[in-house]
């Protein structure tokens, strides 16, 4: 009997250990999987709360549909006919206490359609004749990775970059900009910028024009980028733990240190007792493994400055007899350029009609980027009062929440600085070189959405069987 453990039942874990178990009972192949998990429940950053037919999502509420692995897995645990893709709407960026809607065909702020971003309030006459340069702009000759805000400022200028592009970017990554890794977040716009020299035509170029589809009274509708899982992700969580084998959860134990053995490896646990294992997954966050390959510390040690994000999100419920001032959207990010502490705000009950009863509205306001982290740390009234007066300054809302729901994801956004890329390929051989048989995954390294962990779960049992020698 081989034996695997994998560390960390966030969706990464989760999604190693399913497949993995799966292929060992279906090739009946001689594999002994564990996955050991911290804190009590497994899921990591996936997290519902259901109260009085609201279906409230603490950490994320959806993924991209057109990366294929999040809703193969969602049907695998047969959850298929629970997924739902996101209504569409206008969105807003509030720059100085002003909403402008997103302008027209901006794909991640990038401009393909040229008379909405002419026609925009979003900048002035100079920041738009700058973004025309970019048509006249060769591409550049930086020869490996650069920052973000490096990039686009120089394509398409400051304001285009501070009045929409960051606000959106930030919105995923809540991180820096100007510090963060432009080919381990959006290679593909370095492709782009090489290939088409400019960034505009070739975006254009390269993106696919939405899916249409019919909706009841036959007219055609955009259909949402976005799925989520109508009862909760949660509920996503639960269906995966539920096929995994009987006992081979430990869950409220932490992995404290791996130690390398003549033959193979010994986990020490936080319960005081030990796991051998011939292959390991680590999917806890980097922080988590830089303490427990403490005896192998120079491997991980280009990790020990990688900062992670501290975040908090408030959801707040309230009668839709309340809300005077109703925007047509479903949410709006916001300009750095403001005097704002909400990142962002989802107006969920129109983007996800499912998670809020009738006559009720949900929104959903986030707090916390880097350099304003201490917010984080104050109280849950303290949040919701700051929220709630920030909301004031765009919309007229009187009343207190029904409820309020403020969750706190402290250290948790891993921010691909520049030359993270390079930084995991090494760890990799490292690893390969001095710990045979240890492999990484998760949000700490090949991308942050559930779809890219979801690749890294799946990519990871390639690697352990290959390892195994168990083929795959
Ligand atoms: C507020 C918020 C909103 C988000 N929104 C979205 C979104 O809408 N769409 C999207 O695609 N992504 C979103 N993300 C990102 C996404 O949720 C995460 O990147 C992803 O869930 C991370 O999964 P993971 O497997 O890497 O790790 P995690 O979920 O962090 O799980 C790691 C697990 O390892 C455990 N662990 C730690 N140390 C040890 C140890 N020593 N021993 C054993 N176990 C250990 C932890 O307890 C944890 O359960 C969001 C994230 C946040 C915080």
């Amino acid at each position: 009997m081989k034996k695997v453990v994998i560390v960390g039942g966030g969706i990464t874990g989760l999604t190693a250990a399913y497949y993995l178990q799966k292929h060992a009972r279906e090739s009946q192949l001689p594999l002994d999987v564990k996955l050991v998990e911290a804190s009590h429940r497994v899921g990591g950053k996936m997290q519902t709360y259901l109260k009085d037919g609201f279906v409230i999502e603490r950490g994320p509420d959806s993924f991209l549909e057109r990366k294929a692995s999040a809703g193969r897995l969602v049907r695998e645990v047969g959850l298929g006919d629970q997924l739902v893709n996101n209504s569409t709407g206008k969105s807003y960026v509030l720059v100085k206490d002003k909403l402008h809607p997103m302008p027209g065909g901006a794909v991640m702020g990038i401009p393909t359609q040229i008379a909405p971003f002419i026609t925009t309030g979003l900048f002035s006459w100079p920041g738009k004749f700058r973004a025309a340069g970019d048509f006249f702009m060769p591409p550049s000759k930086v020869q490996g990775d650069q920052s973000l805000g490096e990039f686009f400022r120089r394509r398409l200028g400051d304001e285009v970059v501070e009045n929409l592009i960051e606000p959106l970017l930030s919105g995923i990554y809540a991180g820096d900009i100007d510090n963060m890794s432009l080919l381990s977040t959006f290679p593909q716009f370095y492709q782009v910028e090489q290939k088409y020299g400019s960034l505009i035509l070739g975006t254009r170029k390269t993106t696919p024009s939405p899916k249409k589809k019919t909706a009841g009274d036959g007219q055609e509708k955009k259909k949402g980028m976005f799925l989520t899982v109508k009862t909760g992700l949660q509920s996503f969580v639960d269906a995966i733990e539920a096929k995994l084998e009987p006992g081979s959860v430990l869950k409220g134990i932490r992995v404290d240190k791996v130690s390398k053995q003549d033959n193979g490896y010994r986990l020490r646990l936080s319960s005081g007792e030990t796991l051998d294992a011939d292959s390991i997954l680590v999917s806890a966050p980097h922080e988590a493994a830089l303490h427990m390959f403490s005896d192998h510390d120079h491997i991980f040690e280009p990790f020990r400055d990688m900062p992670s994000t501290s975040v908090a999100t408030v959801a707040m419920a309230f009668p839709e007899s309340v809300i005077k001032e109703d925007i047509d959207g479903t949410g709006f990010v916001v300009s750095r350029n403001s005097d704002y502490t909400i990142t962002a705000c989802t107006w969920t009950h129109k983007k996800w009609p499912h998670t809020t009863p009738e006559g009720k509205v949900l929104l959903r306001l986030y707090v916390g980027r880097p350099g304003d982290e201490a917010v984080v740390e104050l109280s849950d009234d303290e949040i919701i009062k700051i929220a709630l007066d920030d909301l004031n300054k765009t919309m007229d809302i009187q009343a207190q929440p029904d409820f309020a729901v403020v969750s706190r994801w402290k250290e948790a956004m891993p921010q691909y600085t520049v030359g993270h890329k390079r930084r995991v390929e090494k760890l990799k051989i490292d690893l390969e070189n001095e710990l045979p048989g240890v492999f990484i995954g998760g949000s700490s390294y090949e991308g942050v959405g559930l779809p890219d962990c979801i690749d890294q779960g799946e990519a990871a049992i390639e690697k352990i069987l290959k390892f195994l020698k168990l083929g795959s």
